[in-house]
C-alpha cells in the first residue's frame, strides 16, 4: 500500500474515523491518551468436553489479554437456544460476574476486548458481533485490527441494501461472512479477505465450528493452543499459558484455520501485492513481554533492543532506571550492558484503576503524577538514564523527567528503545494525530531541551532487527518509515 492509497482512508464518514480523529472520548482507563493502545484481544476455545467450565476458561483467556483493551468485553457462545452472546462496557471483570459465567453451558465460547480505534466506544460495537438469521444460526465474529477499505465497503454495502448496527468496521467483515455462510465458513473466509483490506486477527464461530484468520500481511498477532484435546485460539501466546493451553503454532499471514467435526483445516489465501507486515510495535510495547511472536520472545526481544542502546547513549551515568511499566525489559538490557545498577527509582502506583479523567494536557499531567512517584533517597544527586520503549507525545517523559530532577537527579538521559515515532497507524493502533508526535522535531537535542532531558537516545531501526534476528520485509515499521 502507498502513501496515497492510505491518505485516502475513510476518514470523512462518520462513525468511520480512523484513530483518534473524531472519535468520541469518554472515561476512560487514567492514563488515556499517554500511550498508543492496541485495537482488541481475542480468545477462543472449541468443543471443550466439559461444557460448564468453557466460559471460565474463555473469561481468564481475556483477563491475560486485557492490556489489549479495556472499554469493552465479551463472549458469544453456541447454546441449545441458538448463539448467544453477552457483553457489556467495561473490564472483562467488569462484565463477567461468577453468577454470569456459571450460567453459560456451552463447548465453544468466542471472546473479546475491546479498544476503539474505529467506531466510537459505545455499547453497540462491543464484540464479539453477531449476525442471526430466523432459525436462531448465525455466525458471532471478533476481529483485531483495523480495514483500510473501510469507506468504499461501507458505501458499496450500503447500496446493495446493508443495514448497519454499529459504526465499526467489524460489521463489514461481519456481513460479508454471513453473506457468503452457506458455501461453509472457510469459503466465506476466503471471499471476505479477498474483498477487505488492511489489518486483521478475527475469530469467527457458527453452531458446529471455529475459524481463525489473519490478513495475508499477518499485521496482527494470532496463534493455536491446545487444552485437554481442544483448540484454543489467541491473541497472544501468554494468554494460553495463563489457560494451561499447549501452544501448537502461529495461525499464518493470509491462513485460514478451521477446527470442525472433522478436525483442523488449513487455507492459504493469497493477494497480490500483500507483503509480511507484522507490526513491529507488537514487540517494542503491545505484546506482553511474557508473550513469544513469530518464535521471539518479546521480553528478549525488548532487552537487546535496551542493550543496543548502551553504544548510543551519549554519556556513562550511575544508574539506569525502568519507566514503569514499560521500559523494564530495555531497561535490563541497558543496565546489563553498561555494567551498572538498575534501580526501580520510580514507584508506580497500583491502585488507581479507572480514573474519570479527561484528555486535556493538565488532566494528562496529573494522570502521571498520580502514577509516579520517584524515591529521592536513591537518586538525589545521580546521573540516571531513564529507559521507556517508545516516545508518542512526549507527555510522559517530560513529567517523569521533572519529577527526577525535582527529586535531586543531577542529571536526566532519557533512551527509547524504539526509533523516532513519527507517522500515524491505520493498521489497528491508536496513535495521535501526526501533529501531536514529538518526534515530528527532528532536532532532537532541542526534543530533549524541551523535555528536560540532559539528552535523548532513540534507537534505530537496525537495532530492532537485529534484535529479532530477522531483516525488515518481515516487518510492518510505517510508523517509524511512512512506508505504508
Ligand atoms: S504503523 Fe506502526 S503501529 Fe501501525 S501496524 Fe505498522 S508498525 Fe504497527
Amino acid at each position: 500500500m502507498n502513501n496515497k492509497d492510505v491518505q485516502s482512508w475513510p476518514d470523512s464518514v462518520q462513525g468511520f474515523s480512523p484513530g483518534t480523529k473524531g472519535r468520541k472520548k469518554g472515561p476512560g482507563n487514567f492514563s488515556s491518551d499517554l500511550r498508543p493502545r492496541e485495537k482488541c484481544g481475542i480468545f477462543a476455545v472449541y468443543n471443550y468436553r466439559q461444557p460448564d467450565k468453557t466460559a471460565l476458561i474463555t473469561y481468564l483467556g481475556l483477563l491475560a489479554l486485557q492490556h489489549r483493551g479495556q472499554e469493552s468485553a465479551g463472549m458469544a457462545f453456541v447454546s441449545p437456544e441458538g448463539l448467544q452472546c453477552i457483553k457489556g462496557m467495561g473490564l472483562v471483570d467488569n462484565v463477567f460476574s461468577r453468577r454470569i459465567l456459571n450460567s453459560i453451558r456451552a463447548a465453544t465460547v468466542l471472546g473479546h476486548i475491546r479498544y476503539s480505534t474505529t467506531g466510537t466506544s459505545i455499547p453497540t460495537n462491543a464484540q464479539p458481533l453477531v449476525a442471526r438469521s430466523f432459525d436462531k444460526k448465525g455466525i458471532a465474529l471478533a476481529h483485531n485490527g483495523n480495514l483500510t477499505n473501510t469507506r468504499s465497503l461501507h458505501d458499496r454495502q450500503l447500496r446493495e441494501g446493508q443495514i448497519f448496527h454499529t459504526t465499526s468496521d467489524t460489521e463489514i467483515l461481519l456481513s460479508y461472512l454471513f453473506r457468503y455462510r452457506r458455501q461453509g465458513l472457510v469459503q466465506a473466509a476466503v471471499k471476505a479477505i479477498e474483498i477487505v483490506r488492511g489489518a486483521y486477527a478475527a475469530v469467527v464461530i457458527n453452531e458446529d465450528r471455529v475459524v481463525a484468520f489473519r490478513d495475508p500481511g499477518g499485521y496482527r498477532p494470532l496463534v493455536i493452543g491446545l487444552l485437554d484435546q481442544a483448540y484454543v485460539f489467541a491473541s497472544e501466546t501468554a494468554a494460553l499459558d495463563t489457560v494451561g493451553a499447549d501452544f501448537v503454532r502461529e495461525v499464518e499471514p493470509g491462513e485460514i484455520i478451521c477446527a470442525g467435526p472433522d478436525g483442523i483445516e488449513s487455507v492459504h489465501v493469497r493477494q497480490a501485492g500483500a507483503k509480511p507486515s507484522l507490526c513491529i510495535f507488537e514487540y517494542i510495547y503491545f505484546a506482553r513481554p511474557d508473550s513469544v511472536i513469530d518464535g521471539q520472545s518479546v521480553h528478549l526481544a525488548r532487552k537487546t533492543v535496551g542493550s543496543l542502546l548502551a553504544r548510543r547513549i551519549p554519556t556513562l551515568p550511575d544508574m539506569v532506571i525502568p519507566s514503569p511499566d514499560s521500559g523494564v525489559s530495555a531497561a535490563i538490557g541497558l543496565a546489563e550492558a553498561l555494567n551498572l545498577p538498575l534501580e526501580w527509582a520510580v514507584h508506580r502506583n497500583p491502585y488507581l484503576g479507572r480514573t474519570f479523567i479527561a484528555p486535556t494536557r493538565d488532566e494528562r499531567e496529573l494522570a502521571v503524577r498520580l502514577k509516579f512517584n520517584p524515591i529521592k533517597e536513591l537518586i538525589r544527586g545521580k546521573k540516571v538514564a531513564v529507559v521507556d520503549d517508545s516516545l508518542v507525545r512526549g507527555t510522559t517523559a517530560r513529567i517523569l523527567t521533572s519529577m527526577l530532577k525535582s527529586a535531586g537527579a543531577a542529571e536526566v538521559h532519557l533512551c527509547i528503545a524504539s526509533p523516532p515515532y513519527k507517522n500515524p497507524c491505520y493498521y489497528g493502533i491508536d496513535i495521535p494525530v501526526a501533529a501531536e508526535l514529538a518526534a515530528l522535531d527532528t532536532d532532537f537535542k532541542k526534543l530533549a531541551e524541551n523535555i528536560g532531558a540532559a539528552s535523548l537516545t532513540f534507537s534505530e531501526p537496525e537495532d530492532l532487527y537485529s534484535a529479532l534476528g530477522k531483516d525488515q520485509s518481515k516487518y510492518c515499521t510505517a510508523c517509524f518509515s511512512g512506508d505504508y
